[in-house]
């Protein structure tokens, strides 16, 4: 994201603490959807906000809510927040809310974190001690709603956060008994990339005369990312991996994408056998498991992060230089959500895609959307495996899907009033249903068995010479 917009914050009317916040934080600018979005929100308005993250479409709702929040205190009402995010993901929601203990630290108001896949008591623990905001994912909030752990009668502001991709993820039912159960008297915003006509009728069934802001459309945001596609057999793509991370992952964090979270634990491991640390975070990590692969990957103890989609749709980490597509997205948008990832917050980028045969016709969607040719890059012979050797490498004994441990601590803000969080126990029964709807997204094939030492031998072989 680049503020390049001339007006300041100071010229915004947030309040002083929120200013105050702002300067430490070193923000002078707001960015195009925040010059726009403020002032609407400040005055009341409900929004339709066209953006994706990177953008900074967080704190463009973020310090209107926390100034509104703080210009009117109320004593706090156990159980009863005055505000909820929505948001599809547990890392988007940890995101959040770090922003609000950023933005909010000189203020006293409280926010918490209510998500699955850990335990439940400390959520409710927060929740009966009384909090302003609630950062939510809809499972594990319909569950706590159910069970008279929270009720939204007071709810003042509500924010429904990456639209589209909640949609996508299946969530729409639980999106709309959330809905059902909201004031009539409250200020809505919704947040998309994209404007298919499902979400415009989910905006159109809950804001009412919403401003419209639409800021860098999916296909400009792609613009200052420096892009290539390496024609590859399928075969060679480990051996183009090795090269393209040794070439151009030297410098920074480097982010790989897959489509299939069963093709992140195999890249995750051949690399281990080439000498890269990876870590790789799916929908069947616990929570845990991802905050720990994300927090060394932020602090760059692991330099090399291998991701699917939707885990990866939190990630907002600075210094990631290098974008590998080792896998061409299905869907275009993710393709320029992929990319989007680098070249955060003003920086420089390269995002190198690996377009085997049968990834033809993803690539010429992607293109029509970018509206460009991806320019092609050579790579010296790799050595090619053949697919059925590669078939033969796949799992036979497919495991369940929510194989993986449960629980584990998110991160905390650390910010005043963050009091979200959860451990390890608990009723986790819509924490696993979450995980089976990361993981029915990224295909249902579990982790594979070891490759074939033939197949390994030769490809460590090539990657000794080189
Ligand atoms: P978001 O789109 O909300 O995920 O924000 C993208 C990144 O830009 C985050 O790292 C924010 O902290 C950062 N950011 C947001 N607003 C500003 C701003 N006005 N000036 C500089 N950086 C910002």
């Amino acid at each position: 994201m680049n503020p390049s917009s001339p007006v300041t914050f100071a010229s915004l009317s947030l309040a002083a603490p929120i200013q105050r916040a702002l300067s430490d934080k070193g923000y002078v600018n707001p960015s195009p959807i925040q010059a726009r979005a403020i002032p609407a929100l400040l005055e009341g308005r409900d929004m339709i906000g066209i953006a994706q993250t990177g953008t900074g479409k967080t704190a463009a709702f973020a310090l209107p809510l926390l100034h509104r929040l703080s210009a009117r205190p109320t004593t706090r009402v156990p159980r009863q927040p005055r505000a909820l995010i929505l948001t599809p993901t547990r890392e988007l929601a940890v995101q959040i809310a770090d922003n609000l203990a950023v933005y909010g630290r000189h203020l006293s108001l409280r926010h918490t974190l209510v998500f699955g896949g850990v335990g439940e008591q400390p959520q409710i623990r927060s929740l009966a001690a009384g909090v302003d905001i609630v950062v939510a994912t809809p499972g594990r909030l319909l569950d706590l709603m159910n069970n008279r752990h929270i009720s939204l009668e007071r709810i003042e502001a509500f924010v429904l956060d990456e639209a589209d991709r909640m949609l996508d993820m299946g969530f729409a039912p639980d999106v709309k008994r959330v809905l059902a159960k909201l004031p009539a008297r409250r200020q809505s915003l919704l947040f998309s990339a994209t404007m298919p006509e499902t979400i415009r009728q989910l905006a159109q069934s809950f804001l009412h005369d919403p401003v419209r802001v639409e800021v860098a459309p999916v296909s400009s945001t792609a613009e200052r990312i420096d892009q290539r596609v390496c024609h590859v057999p399928r075969g060679s793509k480990r051996a183009a991996l090795l090269h393209l991370l040794r070439e151009h992952g030297k410098e920074g964090l480097s982010l790989v994408f897959v489509r299939m979270k069963h093709g992140a634990d195999r890249v995750v491991r051949q690399l281990a056998q080439d000498g890269i640390r990876a870590a790789a975070i799916h929908g069947n990590k616990s929570q845990g498991a991802r905050q720990r692969a994300l927090e060394a990957f932020r602090s760059g103890e692991c330099r090399v992060l291998v991701a699917t989609d939707i885990a990866a749709r939190g990630i907002n980490v600075k210094g990631i230089s290098l974008v590998i597509n080792f896998d061409l997205p299905n869907e275009p948008e993710a393709y320029v959500h992929r990319i989007g990832r680098t070249a955060r917050a003003g920086a420089d980028g390269i995002a190198i895609s690996l377009c085997d045969e049968t990834e033809r016709a993803f690539l010429r969607d992607i293109q029509r959307l970018i509206r460009r040719d991806v320019p092609v890059m050579a790579l010296p012979n790799l050595p090619t495996v053949s697919v059925e050797a590669e078939s033969e490498a796949r799992p036979r004994h497919p495991r369940g899907r929510n194989g993986s441990p449960n629980g584990g601590r998110p991160r905390h803000g650390g910010g005043a009033g963050h009091n979200g969080g959860g451990r390890r126990g608990g009723n986790q029964s819509r924490g696993n249903q979450r995980r089976s709807d990361e993981a029915r997204s990224e295909g249902t094939q579990a982790t594979p068995a070891a490759p074939k030492s033939r197949l390994l031998g030769r490809l460590t072989r090539w990657a000794g010479r080189n």
